[in-house]
């Protein structure tokens, strides 16, 4: 699948990484899920409780009082754009809105001047580990699989799932866009650029808040970029065509064939040699919440498509392709974010109903020397806990800040006002998310402002409230800092 001029390349890269590790101790972390689930939020609070001392008690080095120091340094690739962490947390801190979301890929490096715990390191270790942080679309990783796919059979795929019971009535504009067109005709840029762009649209439609299908590739047409309309990503699937059926010179079937190659060559290839097979870590960002509330077939969805992000971190057996791109990837973190959005009481099922999410994912993924871990988490808690009577009842309920337009039994928020919620249980049964049933358990969604600040570990400087975000720091960095 790759040029042996790939291969060598991936290798050398590889090697030379760890080199360059010897002398300066790095670890590059890659930050991913699909949009929206919360990357950009997790970045900036996992930065800013380092930086600041936050409260991280499950974070040992920090409540050692190991870290000396953690301070920003300059990124080691000058050709990737920098994580803008500055204007996020203005953003989350001084404004009180979220920050602008994930588009493109982004890199962060943060050092940490730290004491080792045993006296043997203490003598031979400087105490200083940098940690890349690599932000990048979760959607890009939906590539992979296209690799080892031919345009015929990237098109007959794309057709099957269109016409599932999920995505019928979403599809049915672009497939009887699709249906007119003959394959065999001229190529013609305007053809293609409509039908590229009717079916963008129709994989975009899939995201829409009641639907909340997770993504379809060609990931670069949700997330273009810097691609937007450049010939890579100006292509679309066409109907009819099997592999016995060579396309003819010059027509609109060619073009479409030799651009969907293009973006295997130019858009994808580069993405998984330049950036997913140097990390060492990965954590994968999953918004469980959004997609309970929307029912079980956008569960099932979720399903697949963390599917296919695992898969991506593949060890061991499997594709020449998927050996080379994650064999240095020792832990792997699935986290499901926003669990301020329900009680302390439910955090435990929400990570369960995760772990059952994953598990299926994981068994495929096959992920021989690497540790799986599952966690439920909020970088940002944007609500407190309290109890509201009702008659004789005392209801767990979260207290928080609705953002200006949502709306919850009719009434409308303006965004200054603080309110209770009873937000539901989640089931016990992890299971039973994946039933029939999955709309009749929602839990009450609203989205709220992030919150203030509250005094961080030393009590002098304040930092942003979390749920678990320690945890996830533990299991990311902490045998690194031993
Ligand atoms: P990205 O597309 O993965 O970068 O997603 P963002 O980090 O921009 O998050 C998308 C939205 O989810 C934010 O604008 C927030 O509304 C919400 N969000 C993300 N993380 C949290 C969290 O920890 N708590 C709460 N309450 N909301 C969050």
């Amino acid at each position: 699948l790759t040029s042996l001029t790939d291969e060598a390349r991936i290798v050398f890269d590889t090697i030379g990484g760890r080199a360059a590790g010897l002398v300066n101790p790095s670890l590059r972390i890659g930050v991913t899920g699909l949009s929206r689930a919360g990357k950009t939020v997790f970045i900036s609070a996992l930065v800013h409780n380092l930086i600041h001392g936050g409260r991280l008690p499950l974070f040992e080095a920090q409540k050692s009082g190991r870290i000396a120091r953690t301070y920003l340094e300059e990124q080691p690739d000058d050709a990737v754009p920098r994580f803008q962490y500055e204007d996020h947390i203005r953003a989350l801190v001084e404004q009180r809105v979220w920050p602008d979301s994930t588009r493109a890929i982004s890199e962060l490096r943060l050092t940490i001047d730290y004491e080792s715990a045993s006296g043997w390191n203490r003598m031979f270790s400087r105490g200083r580990l940098s940690v890349d942080i690599v932000d990048y679309p979760g959607e890009w990783l939906l590539d992979l699989p296209l690799l080892g796919k031919s345009y015929t059979d990237f098109s007959r795929d794309v057709f099957e799932l269109a016409a599932s019971p999920v995505r019928a009535d979403l599809s049915a504009g672009w497939r009887k866009a699709a249906a007119a067109v003959d394959p065999d005709r001229d190529a013609d840029e305007m053809v293609a650029r409509d039908l590229a762009e009717i079916f963008t649209n129709y994989l975009k439609a899939g995201k829409d808040d009641s639907r909340a299908l997770s993504t379809l590739p060609p990931g670069r047409f949700l997330m273009p970029g810097d691609l937007e309309g450049s010939p890579a990503l100006t292509f679309a699937p066409l109907p009819g065509l099997d592999d016995a059926r060579r396309p003819r010179p010059g027509s609109l079937h060619a073009m479409m064939a030799r651009r969907f190659e293009a973006y295997k060559t130019h858009v994808v290839k580069p993405f998984f040699r330049e950036h997913v097979t140097r990390l060492d870590r990965q954590i994968v960002l999953v918004d469980a919440m959004q997609a309970m509330n929307a029912g079980a077939g956008a569960v099932a969805d979720l399903e697949r498509a963390l599917t296919e992000i695992l898969g991506c971190f593949r060890q061991g057996r499997g594709s020449i392709l998927t050996d080379l791109f994650s064999r240095r990837i020792d832990r792997i973190l699935i986290a499901a974010t926003k669990a301020d959005h329900i009680h302390h009481e439910s955090h435990d099922r929400l990570q369960a109903i995760v772990r059952r999410i994953a598990d299926r994912a994981i068994a495929r993924a096959d992920f021989v020397g690497a540790q799986v871990e599952v966690v439920a988490m909020a970088a940002v808690r944007a609500t407190r806990e309290g109890t509201a009577n009702e008659g004789s009842n005392a209801l767990p309920v979260i207290i928080g800040t609705p953002l200006a337009g949502e709306t919850i039994d009719g009434e409308r928020f303006d965004g200054q006002t603080e309110t209770a919620i009873f937000p539901g249980d989640l089931p016990a049964q992890p299971g039973a998310i994946f039933g029939d049933h999955g709309s009749s358990h929602p839990i009450r969604f609203v989205r709220f402002r992030p919150p203030k600040l509250e005094q961080g570990a030393s009590g002098l400087t304040l930092s942003l409230p979390h749920i678990r975000l320690d945890r996830a720091l533990q299991f990311l960095l902490g045998d690194q800092l031993a």
